[in-house]
């Protein structure tokens, strides 16, 4: 969908459109022909990660000193919304661009030099740890233990609905390292998977949507990690370093959102021009005319409202209420257009062969994840 009077905008430069369309082919070859099959084994196949790698895709915004691209989060922006398009959403390269914005802002310059370049070549994949069985809303009471021991810690805890949980190489794992009740407590280890004795990957969860997406359970027995895997080697920053992350993945999730919203309206119009009810074709009725009417003005009110999220993000001033804001309010619509389009849809609508079936349980996780839709209210009210 082009919402023409407001294009272009400042994060989409030439160079960027030019990057698209290498991002577009990868995407037709790569992703769109395998994800029935990645849905029912329920991962990508681990050579994607490679492949994306190796074409820049994985580290668009981090700094060639470290292996990246020296993109911006526009470059970012463009990979979702190709995966968008083509209605992906196994591949969770936000989740491993979250991990890498993690290690390079928060992380130290050994940390930096030893992750960055294995994250962007896709020898390594990213996630992040935070949730537990007995909750992800309240972060700061977790339960998953590091105590340090000689030269190391001993990890012990449990976490769920981890993304990439199952292929991860390289999980952040929110835990407590201090007997400090609350915030100060918290710190972010660095956990390398691989022959790591304690370590074990529960089975990939059974999910409404995304079936392609390893969401995992993820545990933790008396698991060694190195003295120097506290992310930024200081514990009890943990708290802090979530907060000032939490932003750029919560951008992430509206910048899913939005692309979402664009594809709705477009699937719905294509369709509601061929489908003939009572002899017209199905957009000629008043009330489909109406509702598309406004899915496509609330799309281009996002648009609108998500390209300065964007902009803000690249130049580094994204503040946490706004990033809030852009979460909450572009997750329900987009759950919101999605039912209004299916509806459109008829019977076709809930078939998942339908682009739209499956866009709407691939929607409802949005309102939840990243977190919950309810928290971004609380955070939102604590400035006003
Ligand atoms: C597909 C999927 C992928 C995920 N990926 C990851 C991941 O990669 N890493 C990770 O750490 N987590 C991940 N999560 C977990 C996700 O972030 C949590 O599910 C979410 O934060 C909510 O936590 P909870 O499920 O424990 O719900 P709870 O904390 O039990 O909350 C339940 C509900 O209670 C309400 N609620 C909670 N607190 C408040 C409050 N203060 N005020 C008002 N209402 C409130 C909200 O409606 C909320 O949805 C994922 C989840 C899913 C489903």
């Amino acid at each position: 969908m082009a919402p023409s009077t407001f294009q272009p905008t400042s994060w989409r430069t030439p160079d960027i459109e030019e990057y698209r369309a290498q991002v577009r082919r990868f995407v037709a070859t790569e992703v769109a022909p395998h994800q029935q099959r990645w849905a029912k084994q329920q991962h990508v196949d681990r050579e994607l990660w490679n492949k994306a790698g190796a074409l820049g895709m994985l580290a668009s915004d981090v700094p060639s000193e470290y292996g990246g691209s020296d993109g911006n989060v526009a470059h970012q922006t463009v990979m979702i919304e190709e995966l968008t398009a083509v209605g992906d959403t196994a591949f969770s390269i936000s989740v491993h661009a979250i991990v890498q914005q993690y290690i390079l802002k928060q992380g130290t310059e050994e940390q930096k030099r030893r992750y960055l370049p294995k994250l962007a070549s896709g020898e390594m994949v990213g996630a992040i740890a935070m949730t537990e069985p007995g909750g992800g809303s309240d972060l700061q009471g977790v339960r998953t233990r590091a105590e340090r021991q000689g030269d190391h810690w001993v990890l012990n805890g449990a976490k769920t609905f981890i993304s990439n949980g199952f292929l991860a190489d390289l999980v952040v794992v929110v835990a407590r390292t201090g007997t400090e009740p609350g915030a100060r407590g918290i710190s972010l280890l660095l956990v390398e998977t691989k022959d790591r004795p304690g370590y074990r990957v529960g089975r990939v969860l059974e999910k409404l949507g995304q079936k392609g997406q390893d969401t995992c359970e993820l545990f933790f027995e008396d698991v060694h990690v190195p003295a120097d895997a506290v992310l930024g080697g200081e514990t009890g920053r943990g708290f802090y370093q979530l907060m000032t992350e939490l932003p750029y993945e919560r951008t992430l999730i509206a910048i899913s959102a939005v692309a979402a919203v664009e594809r709705a309206v477009q699937i719905t119009a294509d369709y509601a021009r061929e489908r003939m009810v009572f002899g017209k074709p199905l957009l000629e009725m008043q009330n489909t005319r109406f509702v598309l009417a406004d899915a496509k003005t609330k799309a281009l009110v996002a648009r609108t409202f998500l390209d300065r999220c964007i902009e803000a993000l690249a130049e580094g001033r994204m503040d946490s209420v706004t990033a809030s804001m852009a979460k909450l309010w572009t997750t329900d619509l987009q759950c919101e257009v999605i039912d209004d389009c299916l509806q459109l849809f008829g019977g076709y609508g809930y078939m998942l062969e339908y682009p739209i079936a499956q866009m709407y349980a691939d929607a409802r996780v949005q309102r939840i994840y990243g977190g919950a839709n309810e928290i971004m209210k609380e955070l939102i009210a604590r400035s006003l």
